[in-house]
């Protein structure tokens, strides 16, 4: 039997509190996500400046520490063409000449040669040995400078290697030493060997994956730290490399980029070191680098997703409770609005459809009408069968029935003990003739109860809802009730219209004339 209810009552559409909590809680969640998200998008950043900052502060370090050094080259250069102009001075033994001339510093692991060398480019005092090494360096770049050109101050020399001595990579500074009338005398010069960089460089915590390099501005790698375990890479030329011609472009800053080394994505934060020729780069692992960050943000997304999973999932419960709910509420009000014998809908819910469908009628101008159905001579199919099977006789009558109704805002339902109600939807009189004649015959035609010699048959009064704003739902009930008591009269197995309406009934089948 089909339910009492038209079916959109019935469907699986949402009730708008469902509707609410499932927006609340989508909301929610997007909410919640979007700031999770942004906040973590924030502390990336964080990540990346508090690394910039600190790359900076160590690119500094090294820096101030290189100028202080410079200066330092350049006071004891100063020392020595001072000391070596005074006569006393140059007449000391060798020993105490080379005590006056060279602070005892010079003999720190890291500092080069210190050198005076007279206007021929010959030693005339030197650091390294009591008696000066028989060489001669007019040749060199910084002494040819300083002779052709008075002006020059303090020169600091592009890297070069030892190919005497400690044999590694150093710079030079140097000075001019000139006579009273202005006359080239010769040069002072010390060297600077780089290996001071590495010593420097170890002492700074950069991170296991990182390092600190020192580079020439010609693009030589001077000193690295820690030392590359792929192969000894100092002295390296990097000048044709995209990294290197960025930090000479720009003299210092930060930027991201792939190494050319390892192809690991790295972060390089660079300086050139005073006004020397060289450059630090600091290349921070980008894996160091968002490490934290990235272990905090496992926490905060599985933390999330965690509690949003679970407002979902609370949502999800809420949801299936209110539909349960919904459902039990309308089983109830389908029990509450149906025929238990029968399966149809019940008086209630027929009062409630005949006030819904009146109303709707008068507001569309299209009539409903109504069939008031009585099954024919029922006490004596009881008598003869009982109430058993009347009973079972009943809903045979209202599966019938039910069966011809077809349009979704039709409606049988049982009026009381054998009669019967249909309400049909925007139908008009002519139509609803139709259905009459179908039902009737329909019932008619049910197979015969327990061998029964007569059939089982019903009458039918029909009444449609009329155009005059008089006409009312009782009248409408009473003009049906009519047309059936008139099908009675006139033998029964039989449909009639209500007086009222404009219709003549079809000749029924069968009937005496
Ligand atoms: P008519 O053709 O004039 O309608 O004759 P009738 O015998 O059907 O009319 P009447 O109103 O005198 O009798 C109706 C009978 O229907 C009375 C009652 O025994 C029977 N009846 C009413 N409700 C039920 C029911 O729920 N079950 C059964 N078995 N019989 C019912
Ligand atoms: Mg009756
Ligand atoms: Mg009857």
């Amino acid at each position: 039997m089909n339910s009492v209810f038209p079916i959109d009552e019935i469907s699986g559409k949402r009730s708008r509190p469902e509707i609410i909590l499932i927006f609340g809680s989508a909301l929610a969640v997007i909410a919640i996500v979007s700031i999770v998200t942004s906040l973590l998008i924030r502390e990336r950043a964080s990540a990346r400046d508090f690394a910039a900052r600190s790359a900076t502060n160590i690119v500094q370090l090294i820096d101030a520490d290189v100028q202080r050094n410079t200066e330092l080259y350049d006071t004891s250069l100063q020392g020595m063409i001072t000391s070596w102009q005074r006569p006393e001075v140059r007449n000391l033994t060798p020993q105490m000449r080379q005590l006056v001339l060279f602070d005892r510093s010079t003999a720190a692991p890291y500092k080069g040669e210190l050198l005076l060398i007279d206007k021929n480019g010959d030693i005339l005092a030197d650091s390294l040995s009591v008696i000066p090494r028989t060489v001669n360096l007019s040749d060199r770049a910084h002494f040819r400078a300083h002779r052709d050109n008075p002006d020059l101050d303090l020169l600091i020399s592009d890297p070069f290697k030892l190919h005497t001595g400690y044999r590694d990579w150093c710079i030079s500074f140097s000075r001019r030493m000139s006579a009273p009338n202005g006359e080239f005398m010769g040069i002072a010069s010390g060297a600077m060997r780089l290996i001071y960089f590495k010593e420097l460089f170890k002492s700074l915590n950069i991170g296991r994956d990182s390092n600190v390099n020192l580079i020439s501005t010609h693009g030589f790698l001077l000193a690295r730290q820690p030392d590359t375990e792929l192969k000894d890479l100092i002295g390296e030329d990097f000048s044709q490399k995209p990294n290197f011609k960025r930090f000479l472009q720009e003299g210092n800053g930060t930027f991201i980029s792939i190494s050319s080394l390892d192809n690991k994505e790295r972060m390089y934060t660079f300086s050139t070191v005073g006004n020397l020729p060289l450059i630090v780069v600091v290349g921070q692992s980008l894996e160091e680098v968002y490490a934290i960050w990235l272990r905090n943000t496992w926490l905060v997304v599985s933390a999330t997703g965690v509690l949003c999973l679970g407002i979902l999932w609370l949502t999800f419960l809420l949801c299936r409770e209110l539909s349960l709910r919904r459902k039990a509420e309308y089983e109830l009000a389908e029990l509450a609005a149906t025929d238990s014998l029968t399966g149809l809908a019940n008086r209630r819910r027929l009062d409630q459809v005949l006030k819904a469908e009146w109303a709707r009628g008068l507001r569309s101008g299209k009539p409903m009408s109504l069939l008031m159905i009585d099954v024919d001579h029922f006490k004596l199919f009881n008598d003869r069968h009982g109430h058993h099977g009347g009973d079972e006789a009943l809903r045979n009558v209202a599966t019938a029935i039910q069966q011809r109704i077809r349009r979704p805002g039709d409606l049988a339902a049982r009026y009381g003990g054998e009669e019967f109600s249909v309400v049909l939807a925007e139908t008009p009189l002519n139509g609803a003739i139709v259905i009459a004649e179908a039902i009737r015959a329909g019932i008619e035609a049910l197979p015969r109860f327990a061998s029964d010699d007569l059939p089982i048959t019903v009458s039918i009064g029909i009444a449609s809802q009329l155009s005059q704003p008089s006409a009312t739902l009782s009248g409408l009930i009473g003009a049906a009730d009519k047309a059936l008591y008139q099908a009675k009269r006139k033998g029964r197995n039989r449909v009639e219209c209500s007086v009222s309406a404009t219709f003549s009934a079809l000749p029924v089948p069968g009937e005496a004339t």
